[in-house]
C-alpha cells in the first residue's frame, strides 16, 4: 500500500498529477477541494456551508473538513493507497489524517510538493478561471488570499512532514508529461 500527500500551493498542478499517477499506481484519488465543489453543486448541507468560505478564498474550517476526509476513506475500505490532494492544509489536519491512518493500521509513506513560483502559479489560476468557472479562480483578491492561507497555515507542514523524513519535493514546471515523470522517480524510490 502507498498513501501519497500531494502538496503545494493553489494552481501547483495537484489534481492534474492526481488524475495520471492514480492510474499509474492504482490508487484513491481524493481531493478536498472536488469533495467541496460537488457538494456545493448538489446543493447540500456540507456545500452551502463550505460556499461561504470557499467563495472569499479562506480554508473551510478544520474539523468540517477532517470529517469529510475520513468518510472518503470510509467509502474505499478496499483501496490500494491514497493520493490525498489538497488536505492536510492545517497542522490539526495533519495530526488528524496520522490519527486516522493509524487506526487502520496505514500510514503516509511521503508528501510530495510540486513547486512553482508564485508570479507562475497566479497566471496560472487566473487562465483556470475563465474556463472553470470557479468563483475562486476569478478574482485577484481571492487568488491572494488563498495564498496567505497557504504561507500562514500550510506552509508550516513542510517541517511537520520533513521531521518524520517524509517530505520531497519537484520542480511543478514543466510538461504535464515531464512532470509526473519526476513525481513518478519519487514514488518509485520509496
Ligand atoms: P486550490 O489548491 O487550487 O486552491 P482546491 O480545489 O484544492 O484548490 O480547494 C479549493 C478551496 O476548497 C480552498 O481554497 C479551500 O477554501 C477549500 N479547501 C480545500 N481543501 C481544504 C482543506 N483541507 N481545508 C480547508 N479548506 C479546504
Amino acid at each position: 500500500m502507498i498513501n501519497l500527500v500531494l502538496f503545494g500551493k493553489p494552481g501547483a498542478g495537484k489534481g492534474t498529477q492526481a488524475n495520471f499517477l492514480k492510474e499509474k499506481y492504482n490508487l484513491k484519488h481524493i481531493s478536498t477541494g472536488d469533495v467541496f465543489r460537488f457538494n456545493i453543486k448538489n446543493g447540500t448541507d456540507l456545500g452551502t456551508l463550505a460556499k461561504s468560505y470557499i467563495d472569499k478564498g479562506d480554508l473551510v474550517p478544520d474539523q468540517v473538513t477532517i470529517d469529510m476526509l475520513k468518510d472518503e476513506v470510509e467509502k474505499n475500505p478496499d483501496a490500494d493507497g491514497f493520493i490525498f490532494d489538497g488536505f492536510p492544509r492545517t497542522d490539526a489536519q495533519a495530526l488528524a489524517l496520522d490519527t486516522l491512518l493509524e487506526q487502520k493500521n496505514m500510514k503516509i509513506d511521503a508528501t510530495i510538493a510540486l513547486e512553482a513560483d508564485d508570479q507562475v502559479l497566479i497566471k496560472r489560476l487566473v487562465e483556470r478561471g475563465k474556463v472553470s468557472g470557479r468563483s475562486d479562480d476569478q478574482d485577484a483578491a481571492k487568488i491572494r488570499n488563498r495564498f496567505e492561507e497557504y504561507n500562514e497555515k500550510t506552509a508550516p507542514l513542510i517541517k511537520y512532514y520533513q521531521d518524520q523524513g517524509k517530505f520531497h519535493s519537484v520542480n511543478g514546471i514543466g510538461s504535464i508529461e515531464e512532470i509526473t515523470q519526476r513525481l513518478s522517480a519519487v514514488i518509485d524510490g520509496l
